[in-house]
């Protein structure tokens, strides 16, 4: 017994002395294909499924209302010359896609791709991102927080502590972004937050469709200003009949933000894209494009 206890132990030894040359190799291999920092801001649009057969109700429309009922669910990496910052991570977390690399549907979700293996395409492992912002803790939009969990979370003190509340909030799972609850952090009290301290991306307090709802504004050098409006609203035809879904954490001031958004827009000509927006989504490049 004693013999083979050794004999383990001995094992047990080798073994984490090959995993680490094997994650030295695998760091020096990442390091190789790591991919060079842009002169200018660029942001790459990644597919992270759809949302399928919700009901229009619950966004106050009938069917005939709306021209698509499906949502988009786009992940998006902006890529500064100073840092990289992921916007919002998903509906289906990585880890429930099997080695068959199948398509997987979770409730009225459904996504063919990882977002890791279109991180990969342009050489970013998790670990190489700097900052990670959710527009909001829902569910479609959270599901891979715990890979950038060694990111700094860019987050609203009011989002946070919802997130962390002994009642977990509606519409999410916290299994899928728990491990934030140790990322460093940088908590956001002022109403706008230049992430790379060099204007070209700001982050927004919006409030209304969760407590902590924020949108993100990039200023493109070709493509102009463009803001990431999270779920400021969900389908166009809510931006144009101004109707509010059912399930606002508060609607007036969701009300309030919408106003206030979209006279900011007007006032520094900010094109707003409405994440799930499907026809606008299936329209724009897809990584390994990008806007600058
Ligand atoms: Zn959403």
């Amino acid at each position: 017994m004693r013999h083979s206890g050794r004999l383990s132990r001995t094992s047990a030894v080798f073994s984490v002395a090959i995993l680490a040359v094997i994650s030295a190799a695998a760091s020096a291999t990442a390091q190789q294909h790591h991919p060079q920092v842009p002169k200018s801001l660029r942001l790459y649009v990644f597919d992270c499924g759809v949302i399928k057969g919700l009901d229009p109700a619950l966004f106050n429309f009938k069917k005939e209302d709306l021209a698509e009922t499906e949502l988009a669910v786009p992940c998006y990496l902006i890529v500064d010359p100073k840092g990289t910052l992921m916007w919002d991570v998903g509906a289906i977390p990585d880890t429930a896609f099997k080695d068959d690399g199948a398509a997987v549907t979770q409730g009225y979700f459904y996504s063919t791709r990882t977002l890791k293996s279109q991180l990969a395409e342009l050489g970013y492992a998790p670990s190489d991102i700097t900052y990670l912002g959710l527009s909001h803790y829902h569910g479609d939009h959270v599901a891979n927080s715990n890979e950038f969990a060694g990111s700094t979370w860019l987050v609203r003190p009011v989002e946070r502590d919802a997130m962390f509340a002994d009642k977990p909030p509606a519409l999410s799972d916290p299994k899928n972004y728990d491990q934030l609850k140790n990322s460093k952090t940088i908590l956001l009290t002022t109403d706008e937050y230049d992430v790379f301290g060099d204007g070209k991306v700001i982050i927004k307090f919006a409030p209304g469709h969760t407590p902590g709802h924020q949108v993100v504004i990039l200023k493109l050098a070709k493509t102009g200003k463009v803001m990431l409006a999270g779920d400021l609203y969900h389908y166009p035809e809510e931006r144009k009949l101004n109707r509010i879904p059912s399930f606002e954490f508060s609607k007036e001031e969701s009300l309030a933000s919408r106003a206030m958004i979209e006279d900011y827009c007007k006032k520094t000509k900010t094109q707003l894209w409405i994440e799930h927006d499907y026809a606008a989504n299936a329209k724009l490049k897809k990584s390994p494009k990008f806007y600058d």
